[in-house]
């Protein structure tokens, strides 16, 4: 079968490898069918990521067919569409033990500290796998997982209906956001530096949009709430200064999401946290979201149509990196087909 694996950064190759049996009573055999792109992949590819190790086989985001079952198995049958959820915890450590495995201790994630799903087989723990309606396109079921990255944002967030969100950054991720804060009843100010984007955010249904290289997103979202400031503030541009924005933005008692692997510093003081009790948060992968995002899907709630945009074959690769790289405005979910 094959592979791509990223050898070292910035170094990709298809390469053939054996295809992978069931080895143990847990596991599930899957013949992957669609994946799409991340922004971590790329990061992978580039040597960014502060996480990832090589070579690696990326890929997190993926849905195929059960092909084999280990003995044990009961979930999932040969023949069932599946979505993969990359997060494998040890389920012992005491991050586990209290419910928050999606930052276990032990953490390894398929496609970046483990061979991920960008190839034809891959065998996963029976509990990564989540049947969906035979009738879900592909593409539509290897976007589950971004969507779970969005439900786990807006969960820490404690964002409900009738809230006024703040998203920092008006990127793919932060239209996901925006889709899942739509479904609770939130509504949502956006900010970006890119008029296009803005654009596009409005397009989705965002309530206001707001270029914050002109404009004072925190007079702005003022200006909008009366004064107090949002409910909750979630900083999808992870550039430093948005999280200051974010934090700024909000009301008394509000909560800010954090979402980013950079290293900026965001000039937040003491005082801005403590004098009107911040919640400040970060967020990371998912925690148990599968089920609700495909019943979101499932009841036509959620359209990851909408940021998918381009199709490749998964053996031009090369091809769909440079699409990337060369047209990134104008490219947001690119779905590799298998
Ligand atoms: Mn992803």
């Amino acid at each position: 079968m094959k592979a791509i694996r990223v050898l070292s950064p910035n170094i990709i190759k298809i390469e053939e490898d054996p295809t992978p049996r069931v080895e143990k009573d847990d596991e599930v055999l899957i013949k992957v069918k669609a994946a799409g792109i991340c922004g971590s992949d790329v990061s992978i590819y580039r040597g960014t990521s502060p996480v990832a190790t090589y070579p690696r086989v990326i890929g997190h985001e993926f849905a195929g067919e059960v092909v084999e079952t280990g003995a044990a198995v009961a979930r999932v049958k040969v023949g069932d569409h599946v979505s993969v959820n990359p997060v494998c915890n040890c389920g012992v450590c005491k991050v586990c033990l209290i419910g928050r495995g999606n930052v276990c201790a032990n953490l390894k994630v398929l496609g970046v500290h483990t061979d991920g799903g960008f190839r034809e087989y891959v065998t996963v723990p029976e509990k990564n796998v989540f049947p969906v309606s035979p009738d879900m396109p592909w593409q539509l079921a290897s976007c589950i997982e971004p969507y779970t990255v969005a439900a786990q944002v807006v969960s820490r967030g404690g964002v409900a209906a009738g809230d006024t969100v703040l998203i920092c950054g008006s990127g793919q991720i932060a239209l996901t956001i925006l889709q899942v804060c739509h479904i609770l009843g939130a509504k949502c100010i956006m900010t970006d530096i890119i008029e296009d984007r803005l654009v596009r955010a409005k397009e989705f249904g965002a309530a206001h949009v707001l270029n914050s290289k002109n404009e004072d997103t925190v007079a702005f979202v003022k200006s909008l709430t009366d004064g107090l400031g949002c409910d909750v503030a979630i900083d999808a541009a992870c550039v430093g200064v948005s999280l200051k924005e974010a934090a700024l933005s909000v009301r008394p008692a509000g909560t800010v999401v954090t979402m980013g692997f950079h290293d900026s510093q965001a000039q937040i003081t003491e005082f801005t946290i403590t004098s009107r009790e911040l919640d400040i948060r970060g967020t990371r992968l998912n925690n148990n979201k599968f089920p609700q995002v495909i019943q979101w899907f499932e009841e036509g709630k959620l359209d990851p149509t909408r940021i998918i945009t381009h199709h490749f074959k998964f053996t031009d690769i090369e091809a769909a990196l440079d699409q990337l790289k060369n047209d990134p405005e104008n490219t947001m979910k690119i779905i590799l087909d298998f």
